[in-house]
């Protein structure tokens, strides 16, 4: 890990009307790294998110990503800058072929990207993603639930992330598959060196693949640490670990 930092937040507020979801959240991530963003349902992760990656409009507060300030910037130029985000739910194309949906997901940078670079690329996620290999031809929608996260992953993948954020990638997935695709996501880091931000509820399985964590409650950073630190904190034990 290099310790060069990819994306810092500061003192971000986000609003929906009258509710205030996210209040003076700051966090930063360094390149190589994935670090995860733990807490409960309604507890603001997929608000952060959409911030970042310019889906909502904070009310206060700064993104800084790649040392440019990102605040407030369209969600298509942000794309362009290689933050990619995955969101719930896969929202894969179920109609399309697991290869066009690859394909798709170099669409933003297709006209920078020589038809042999994402050819390459494909290739690099075939090696990652063998099933994928195997059902290039299905129709996305036909597969798994695991498979179509990890098609949804992939695609981002295409994307060429210099971060990468993921939401809830093991949502509705039984817990061996959750657990394969977050295995997944540490191979992703540990051969491409990809940066992700990983949104999860699923605590103990995504800490086993982070290296540090944030917990977010009721839109406020709480807590921090390297994985271990939180995973044997007894507030984090007591709130999210009782069951695990
Ligand atoms: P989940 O795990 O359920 O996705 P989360 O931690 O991602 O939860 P958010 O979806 O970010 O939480 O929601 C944070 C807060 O903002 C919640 O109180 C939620 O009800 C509220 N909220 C989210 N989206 C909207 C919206 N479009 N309009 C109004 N309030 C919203």
């Amino acid at each position: 890990m290099s310790g060069e930092q990819v994306m810092q937040v500061a003192n971000l507020s986000v609003s929906y009307g009258p509710i205030q979801a996210l209040r003076n959240v700051s966090l930063s991530i360094n390149k190589g790294e994935i670090v995860a963003l733990l807490g409960a349902n309604g507890a603001g992760k997929t608000t952060l998110l959409k911030a970042i990656s310019g889906l909502l409009k904070p009310t206060n507060g700064e993104i800084i990503y790649k040392g440019e300030n990102i605040t407030g910037m369209e969600a298509e130029k942000i794309v362009e800058k290689h933050l990619i985000h995955v969101p719930e739910h896969r929202q894969i194309f179920s109609t399309l072929t697991v290869l066009d949906n690859l394909y798709l997901g170099a669409y933003h940078h297709r006209k920078k990207s020589k038809k042999k670079d994402i050819e390459e690329k494909i290739k690099r996620v075939f090696e990652l993603f063998p099933i994928l290999k195997e059902r290039k031809d299905q129709l996305g929608g036909t597969m798994s639930g695991g498979q179509q996260q990890m098609l949804a992953i992939a695609r981002g993948v295409m994307a060429d992330p210099d971060l990468l954020l993921l939401d809830e990638p093991s949502l509705g997935l039984a817990p061996l598959i959750a657990r394969d695709v977050l295995e997944l996501v540490r191979d992703l880091r540990n051969k491409f060196g990809t940066t992700v931000l990983l949104i999860e509820q699923n605590v103990v399985a995504s800490l086993k693949v982070a290296d540090r964590g944030y917990v977010i409650s009721h839109g406020e950073i709480v807590k921090s640490g390297s994985s271990q630190e939180l995973l044997n904190d007894p507030e984090v034990k007591e709130a999210y670990l009782g069951h695990a």
